[in-house]
């Protein structure tokens, strides 16, 4: 590509991307492709020959765009918010426009010295003392296996990344029955095993119960297991269930256990103070993961991790070969010893961009907005007859559903909510019954979207508009 293409591409590329976010709102949130759809009209076979890229370019708004499911839409209820503020994508062009390899920090000194620094600013921002220290990791997958990685080489005295695990004692992790399914997969991916990710029943609070905890790990040390570490949840992603990290911490502590708090999700309202009740405790863990690239606007992937002491993470995950020794560089932090990947984007550019553009203050005032319109909209579905809440709000989260009706009727409700386009919500299981998740937190929506919400479930609920509340 010439260098002029490449200019007038990418403020095509731009141009197309402010139109996009300034009609989002008259398009169905989800797509309504079938599946294989997409596939089949792509050819089998990649051309031979360079093509023009104004057909590229023509095909991408004709066959790609349709199969797109819009996250940044104002009405995306769904799963959790995965937003990218304008202003971060603006950042984000800069960085793919000079692509640097952000492993070392000879190979980007600005990218590692800015990470740091962004760090510090959201450890601050959301009231983690300064022994902190954090890293960037791609996702809060990424953070939880490392973190459990950490768990199981302290309980196997730093010998399970030399020797394997077969044979040894099997190092065991608790958490609550209430955890991602990533933590699952970190047992899974650290050799721990699902057999050791030992699942503590919630309480009806949503907690694990830090007595059943206790009385978990007397058992296994009695049993011969090695109990390495506990995951507490902040914030679940099917009601937003929290554990007390105070008592959790205790608990563990009383036992030398490290404790990693998946905070993925609701880690992001903690820079408001008054929502910090739900962490408590925090501070006394080991390990904290939550997304700016979920709630707080910075586009994916974008994971803060902060440990209380790295030196367990670089023990953990360094490897030295000579090629990448940063001979006579003491003191500098290469933060491919912080996680799995060698390779790494330069992910705090984004950050800078967001945090100074917003600033914390209007950061918060977008979060305190979910909460509030979230919990009106709780509020008016309870006072509709034929609806019933399941789950109570936890921060901008709620579920629900049509009083009375069977796991059939819901899914057959949410379908039908959901292919009517106006909103785009997902179920969960609670108890064994299935309810309608609800949470606010596009950064695109407006209190009138709760307004459309309301209308668009009472029609899918069959439930005439204006019955009530
Ligand atoms: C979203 C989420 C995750 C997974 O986050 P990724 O960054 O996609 O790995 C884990 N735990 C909780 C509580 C979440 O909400």
């Amino acid at each position: 590509m010439t260098p002029e293409d490449f200019e007038s591409w990418s403020r095509r590329a731009a141009d197309w991307g402010a139109r996009y976010r300034r009609t989002l709102g008259d398009r169905p949130v989800r797509a309504r492709t079938d599946a294989g759809e997409i596939y089949r009209a792509i050819p089998a076979e990649p051309p031979q020959t360079g093509e023009e890229m104004a057909a590229i370019f023509e095909d991408f708004e004709n066959i790609i765009l349709p199969g797109m499911t819009h996250w940044q839409h104002p009405r995306f209820f769904a799963y959790f918010p995965a937003n990218a503020a304008p202003v971060s994508v603006v950042a984000e062009y800069l960085v793919t426009a000079m692509a640097a390899q952000c492993m070392l920090w000879q190979t980007s000194p600005a990218a590692t010295e800015l990470e740091t620094r962004m760090m510090e600013w959201l450890r601050d921002a959301v009231g983690l003392p300064g022994t902190f220290s954090g890293v960037i990791q791609d996702s809060a997958s990424s953070a939880t296996l490392a973190a459990m990685l950490v768990m199981r080489e302290r309980a196997l005295d730093w010998q399970g990344n030399v020797r394997g695990l077969a044979g040894g004692p099997a190092p065991r992790v608790y958490c609550s029955d209430q955890v991602h399914s990533s933590i699952d997969r970190a047992a899974w991916v650290s050799g721990i095993g699902q057999d050791n990710l030992i699942k503590l029943p919630a309480e009806a609070s949503g907690a694990m119960p830090p007595d059943a905890l206790d009385a978990a790990i007397r058992a296994d040390f009695a049993a011969g297991h090695r109990p390495a570490g506990v995951v507490a949840c902040v914030g679940g992603t099917s009601t937003g269930a929290s554990d007390d990290i105070r008592a959790v911490v205790e608990v563990a502590q009383r036992h030398a256990l490290y404790v990693h708090v998946d905070a993925a999700w609701a880690g992001a309202a903690m820079i408001c103070p008054e929502f910090r009740d739900i962490w408590a405790g925090v501070e006394q863990a080991d390990s904290v993961v939550f997304n700016p690239h979920k709630w707080l606007g910075a586009s994916f992937d974008c994971s803060a991790h902060l440990v209380r002491d790295p030196e367990t993470l670089v023990k953990t995950l360094a490897i030295q070969p000579e090629y990448l020794k940063t001979h006579g560089q003491d003191g500098v932090i290469d933060y491919s010893e912080w996680s799995i990947p060698l390779g790494r984007r330069f992910r705090a550019l984004k950050l800078w961009f967001l945090l100074r553009f917003h600033g914390l203050e209007g950061l918060r005032g977008i979060i305190r907005d979910h909460v509030r319109w979230s919990g009106n909209l709780c509020e008016r579905l309870r006072a509709t007859e034929g609806v019933e809440i399941v789950t109570e709000p936890a921060l901008s989260l709620f579920s629900f559903r049509r009083a009375g009706a069977t796991d059939d009727e819901t899914i057959a409700h949410l379908r039908t909510i959901n292919d009517e386009g106006r909103i785009y919500l997902t179920q969960t299981r609670v108890g064994d019954r299935i309810a309608i998740r609800f949470q606010a937190g596009s950064h695109a929506m407006t209190e009138a979207d709760t307004g459309i919400a309301y209308d668009a479930i009472l029609d899918g609920f069959g439930l005439s508009a204006g019955t009530a509340g």
